[in-house]
């Protein structure tokens, strides 16, 4: 074993003769290559910006202060404490360089054998600089901390508000996007103004927040069917929210968002769910890339015009046999096509042929309050509070950690019978009053 020394700027791990797998990003796809590769005879180097993995389903649970955020999160190096030639390394990749199999990052230079880029996504906002600067997001735990941070704020300065319309900005809540996050968070928000805010603001008891979803196509949820669009807008519609469809966003200022239907709302907080790109990593030939910022790869991952990178989820797109949109940015995909690539780089040792990858779509489903949801299983569709436990059973079965699984668990129950929140403080870091 030797170690690589070489240059000031490497970084600085083992170099044995095993064949080297760098995991760029350890969301679903990089957290399941890097756990079915155990004992696979690799050396392994996974390299996320975060020490955490982290669950986004449950975000907007955090975000409506429903769930502490540690709940959601589970640092990597606990899930891979007993994996031998593991070796973590919390560093942001910069740029590949493919020619000499380097990999830049904020930590140094690293070389690999195999690379599988899996850094997943982030917001979109379809070039409006007023909507990135003015909106809140929900893509990274550091974003829906902010997020809830700012709604809890509002409230508080909502008591302070120098004149009513002041008041009544800061308790508008526009929510732009009608897909699964904006409609969870649209009804987490609704239950919280319903049971919460009255006990918590007795001041604000009888004025309530206003909660407004825009969704720019002729319905919410338009990747499900028909049906479960009609029951999510009427389940949200009936907890108090204002749904908008056929409606777009064309702007907004510090407190207006402005439409193209010639409605303006005074809002103090707008959450954007409506857009999503690649995260960048540069050193790629431009045409590896396609719209949005994802990679093309074929139906072995792997990236278009390289024989030894792969890309994995959310940043890639396989448009092959199936439609040119590539499949849905979903979990199921980048753990399926994870799976996949555990095999086949294992057959790619062993110069066996490889496998294509077939998803297997194992349902939609999204909840929009306490007893409603809407589930679309691969043979059955339904709603209601049967699809609700179903939803709270997938989610928290998928969820890493069994510490993590009982403190969600304890919350839901406790917030089923007390119709309660756990978690309304506003923490700031330093530099925030
Ligand atoms: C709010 C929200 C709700 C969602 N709800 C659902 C749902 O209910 N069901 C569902 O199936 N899907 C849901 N999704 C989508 C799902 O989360 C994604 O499809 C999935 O996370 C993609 O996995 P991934 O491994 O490709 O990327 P990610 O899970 O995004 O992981 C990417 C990782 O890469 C790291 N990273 C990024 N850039 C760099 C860099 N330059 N250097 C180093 N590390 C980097 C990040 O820190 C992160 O750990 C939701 C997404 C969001 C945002």
């Amino acid at each position: 074993m030797t170690l690589i020394t070489n240059s000031v700027n490497m970084i600085n791990i083992p170099k044995t003769n095993k064949k080297r797998v760098i995991i760029v990003g350890c969301g679903f796809a990089g957290l399941t290559l890097g756990r079915k590769l155990k004992n696979s005879g690799f050396q392994i180097i996974i390299i996320d910006k975060h020490n955490y993995h982290q669950f986004p389903p449950l975000f907007y649970q955090v975000a409506s202060a429903g769930l502490e955020a540690s709940s959601i999160l589970f640092p990597l190096r606990k899930i891979f404490q007993n994996y031998r030639d593991y070796h973590i390394r919390k560093a942001e990749v910069k740029s590949v360089d493919s020619v000499n199999n380097k990999l830049m990052t904020t930590a140094g230079e690293v070389e690999y054998d195999f690379l599988v880029l899996a850094h997943g996504a982030t917001n979109s906002y379809f070039g409006s600089v007023e909507m990135q600067q003015y909106s809140r997001a929900m893509k990274t735990i550091a974003e829906v901390l902010d997020l809830r941070n700012t709604l809890l704020m509002n409230f508080e300065n909502a008591l302070i508000a120098k004149d009513v319309s002041e008041r009544d900005m800061l308790l508008n809540i526009v929510i732009i996007g009608g897909g699964p996050s904006g409609v969870e968070i649209a009804g987490a928000l609704a239950e919280m103004n319903k049971y919460v805010i009255p006990k918590d603001y007795p001041e604000l008891k009888t004025i309530r927040a206003k909660i407004y979803l825009i969704e720019a196509a002729d319905r919410v949820l338009n990747m499900m069917s028909q049906k479960s669009s009609e029951k999510a807008k009427e389940f949200l519609e009936k907890s108090g929210v204002h749904v908008f469809i056929n409606t777009k966003a064309t702007g907004c200022n510090s407190n207006t968002v402005f439409f193209d239907s010639g409605m303006n709302i005074s809002t103090g907080m707008i959450i954007w769910t409506a857009g999503i790109k690649g995260n960048l990593i540069e050193g790629l030939k431009s045409d590896s890339y396609a719209r949005n910022g994802r990679l093309i790869v074929d139906r072995y991952s792997r990236i278009k015009g390289y024989e030894n990178i792969f890309a994995l989820g959310d940043i890639s797109i396989m448009t092959e046999g199936i439609t040119s949109n590539g499949h849905p940015q979903v979990a199921q995909v980048a753990i399926q096509q994870a799976k996949l690539l555990s095999r086949n780089l294992k057959r790619i040792t062993l110069n066996k042929p490889l496998e294509q990858f077939s998803y297997k779509d194992l349902g939609t489903m999204a909840t929009v309050g306490k007893n409603l949801a809407v589930v679309e299983l691969p043979f059955v569709h339904f709603h209601g509070i049967f699809g609700w436990f179903v939803w709270m059973f997938i989610h928290l079965m998928s969820i890493v950690g069994v510490k993590n699984k009982l403190v969600i668990f304890i919350n839901w129950a406790w917030k089923y019978f007390t119709y309660d929140q756990s978690t309304r403080l506003i923490l700031r870091p330093k530099g925030y009053s």
